[in-house]
């Protein structure tokens, strides 16, 4: 059985995982970090286990993992690998993440990205050597669109990128929450007891994730729900205390934070001209 390495970024206290398995004679990457130094440390990485990389395979369409990829695949000809799906949105949003991302992360978000070389259909499966991954595509979720990576025969080993996040604070600005619940539910029906999940924030976590993660997104959707939005700066206060509550932790704070407005638009509670 292949070994899974967590590499795990920490640039401007925004913590991304990405892995790399390791075959007998070749390494695939899941993910590509966000940053410049994130994606450096991937490669330094490859270079230190000493096998070559295959291919870098992508989970969803958010700037945190894909990024970092042109500086995981520097020197490499390894494909970027998705499904149409994921690959046609960081395409359609990538520079809107630019104008976000550049104020916020300065150099270390790639002054250039580089996009998948190799579209895979969903429920694909590819084969590296002794590594064997089959893509599972799920659509809107957590990003406009998700997928999931699963390792080997029994699927056990799963890179669910942020499916669940383990216990960090939350991005739901894309508005797509419906969906992503009903994702959780389908993997939780669909996914072995004993399943591993390889998220992209946080340690490792059993299929317990999944029902934390629900618990997480069905609390915010309520708080912001009971906000009074005739005083927004307060309604946001209040759904900031809620979060705490469920989650005391502050990593990656800033990602519900902004998520607030954007829902309270969509849910018709907030102008999105006010926000
Ligand atoms: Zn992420």
């Amino acid at each position: 059985m292949p070994l899974t390495h967590r590499i795990e970024s920490q640039v401007a206290g925004t913590p991304v995982n990405a892995y790399l398995i390791e075959g007998e004679r070749r390494l695939v990457a899941i993910d590509g970090t966000l940053t410049v130094s994130g994606g450096r440390a991937m490669r330094e990485r490859i270079a230190a286990i000493g096998k070559p990389l295959a291919a870098l395979l992508v989970t969803h369409a958010h700037p945190d993992h894909y990024g970092g990829a042109v500086e995981v695949i520097a020197g490499s000809e390894a494909p970027i690998v998705a499904t149409a799906g994921v690959d046609g949105v960081i395409r359609r949003d990538d520079e809107g993440k630019e104008a976000i991302l550049r104020p916020m992360f300065g150099d270390e978000w790639p002054a250039e990205r580089v996009f998948p070389t190799q579209l895979v259909d969903p429920g694909a499966e590819l084969s590296y050597g002794d590594i064997e991954l089959a893509v599972r595509d799920l659509g809107p979720g957590e990003s406009p669109h998700d997928s999931i990576w699963l390792l080997g025969d029994d699927r056990r080993t799963v890179f669910c990128g942020d499916q669940g996040y383990n216990h960090m604070h939350c991005y739901l600005a894309d508005g797509h929450w419906e969906s992503w619940l009903a994702n959780l539910d389908a993997l939780a029906a669909e996914l072995p007891d004993d399943v591993t999940l390889l998220p992209g924030h946080g340690d490792r976590a059993g299929r317990d994730l999944l029902d934390w993660q629900r618990g997480y997104i069905e609390r915010f959707i309520a708080a912001v729900r009971a906000g009074e939005w005739d005083d927004p700066a307060r309604a946001k206060q209040r759904v900031v205390e809620a979060m705490s509550t469920y989650l005391p932790a502050h990593d990656l704070s800033f990602l519900m934070e902004l998520s607030i407005e954007p829902v309270a638009a969509k849910l018709g509670l907030l102008k999105p001209s006010r926000s």
